[in-house]
């Protein structure tokens, strides 16, 4: 089947009945219409439908090398920088629909299961028949444009530490039998982003030691969402209402984050991608490339969210009439500084990509892992100015119902702004408080921080791939000779 649209993706959500929990109690009608999901759903809905879209599908799609029917641009894997940049413009085209406001929208799992469908041959170190299950799933997720989100982080108690201290079973997900079909795994994964509304989910614990002779937490797979013994936990919504005109950002692009549980879950065989072996786990994220062509996506999502960011502020500037005013022009020129050199490295990235030990055009990596860097640490000041700058017109939001109500005369009169009318500017202001302030502000904020690991982690991977620091400190060597 070629690319799928967004009528295809709810009706396999909802007919695939996953196991849901939402303030304790059991998700028991289609997914689709679930008010925690509702608006994330139609969004989606919005991409799947854009791609095979009048005037985007020759942007969005290329043709698949097994069946000649057009597939995902996200899913190619790239042998040229012409690809690097059609795999851009894709994802920017996506981007911009959302805003930069869904970190895993489609795009992030299908650029990371092209860099493990094209490493696949490394697995065969540990089993051939892991390699072709990679390469196979690869491929089936690129033919059926399946939605897949990923689990890699364990709960705290299951941690290496804090076994180690009490040397006691560990309460990491383990393999509890292996049987002729498959091997059956328990356990918990902290965290997946939009666990719920995905069909699949690809589960790659870090690498952790072992009591017993045969490593049993060490493992790798991808199940369909709906098989025996998978539990979805949602935390709570922050949608904060139905309404787009009221809350244009929390109605459309709340990601939910789920707990999954694992409770004697069948993994088929076919499905496994690596057993026993924990050092391989963490040498095929790293030798895959994942961090590297993931972020070609993650950046043009940074940029998309900028851009809004920096279209809400200068708004603002607008309807408030502060184009005099130096210091907030001061702010405004900070968020524009931080945009145009997010969209120098990607740029960057591209122009100095070079083919990988597997054929895969790689873009650069230092330029992706710079962004990495920067941005987790721009993003709470980024907010910070729409704060300074909005300053008490971001609370002073009355809804659609009070503009409705006999109250609404004076709303019209005493909230308007300088060039623009009240209406105009509250709309505005309830954006740049869901983007600054709200509940759904302090997810994106945590988001960007932790998505791709804490600020060490991000920071070590930039350093020790980074080739050049060696060629600087022989430059200090030469002049001090
Ligand atoms: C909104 C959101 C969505 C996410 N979505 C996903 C997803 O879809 N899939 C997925 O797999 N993961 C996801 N993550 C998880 C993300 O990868 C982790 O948050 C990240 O790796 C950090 O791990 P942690 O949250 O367990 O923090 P911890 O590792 O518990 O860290 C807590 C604090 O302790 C510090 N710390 C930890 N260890 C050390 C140490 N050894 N020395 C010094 N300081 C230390 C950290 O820097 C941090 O400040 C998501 C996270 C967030 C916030």
């Amino acid at each position: 089947m070629p690319i799928k649209n967004g009528k295809q993706y709810v009706d396999r959500l909802n007919k695939s009945n996953p196991h849901i929990w939402v303030q304790g109690k059991r998700v028991d009608g289609p997914v689709s219409s679930h008010p925690a999901f509702r608006g994330l759903i139609s969004t989606q809905v919005e991409l799947y439908d854009m791609q095979g879209g009048e005037g985007y599908k020759p942007r969005m799609t290329y043709t698949s090398p097994t069946t000649g029917d057009p597939v995902g641009l996200s899913f190619l894997r790239p042998e040229s920088r012409e690809d690097l940049e059609r795999r851009r413009i894709m994802m920017s085209l996506w981007c911009d629909r959302h805003h930069g406001l869904l970190g895993r929208a489609p795009d992030y799992m299908n650029t990371a299961i092209m860099a493990f469908g094209a490493a696949a041959d490394l697995l065969k170190e540990n089993n051939p028949q892991y390699a072709e299950n990679m390469k196979k799933y690869y491929e089936y997720c690129r033919e059926n444009d399946i939605t897949l989100s990923h689990a890699f982080i364990l709960p705290p108690t299951a941690r290496m530490s804090s076994f180690m201290r009490t040397l006691e079973e560990p309460d990491a997900p383990r393999v509890i039998e292996k049987t002729k079909e498959g091997i059956i795994v328990s356990g918990a994964f902290l965290l997946a982003t939009q666990g719920a509304t995905a069909e699949e989910i690809l589960i790659f614990p870090p690498a952790l030691p072992s009591f017993a002779d045969e490593n049993l937490h060490a493992f790798a797979f991808a199940i369909p969402n709906d098989l025996p013994g998978l539990k979805f936990i949602c935390r709570e919504s922050l949608v904060a209402g139905d309404s787009a005109h009221d809350y244009p950002l929390s109605s459309k692009f709340e990601e939910m984050d789920t707990l999954v549980v694992l409770d004697h879950v069948l993994v088929p065989h076919d499905r496994v991608f690596i057993y026993g072996d924990e050092t391989l786990l963490g040498k095929f994220i790293e030798e895959s490339h994942f961090h590297t062509h993931a972020t070609h996506q993650v950046l043009c999502r940074c940029i998309a969210k900028t851009e809004l960011m920096l279209g809400t502020i200068e708004s603002i500037v607008q309807a408030l009439g502060l184009r005099t005013y130096t210091q907030v022009i001061e702010k405004v020129s900070e968020v524009i500084t931080v945009l145009e050199t997010l969209k120098a490295l990607l740029i960057a990235s591209e122009v100095q990509a070079k083919p990988d030990q597997w054929g895969t055009m790689l873009p650069n990596p230092s330029s992706l892992y710079t962004a990495n860097c920067l941005y987790p640490k721009v993003v709470p000041r980024l907010m910070d100015i729409i704060q300074l700058i909005g300053a008490s017109g971001l609370v002073m939001i009355p809804n659609d119902q009070d503009f409705q109500s006999e109250i609404g005369a004076d709303l019209t009169r005493y909230l308007k702004g300088i060039e623009v009318d009240a209406q105009q500017k509250v709309r505005l202001f309830r954006l740049a408080w869901e983007l600054s302030s709200s509940s759904f502000a302090g997810r994106q904020s945590l988001y960007e921080r932790f998505f791709f690991g804490d600020s060490v982690k991000v920071s070590s991977r930039l350093y020790y791939n980074y080739a050049n620091k060696d060629a600087c400190a022989d430059k200090v060597r030469r002049l001090l000779t």
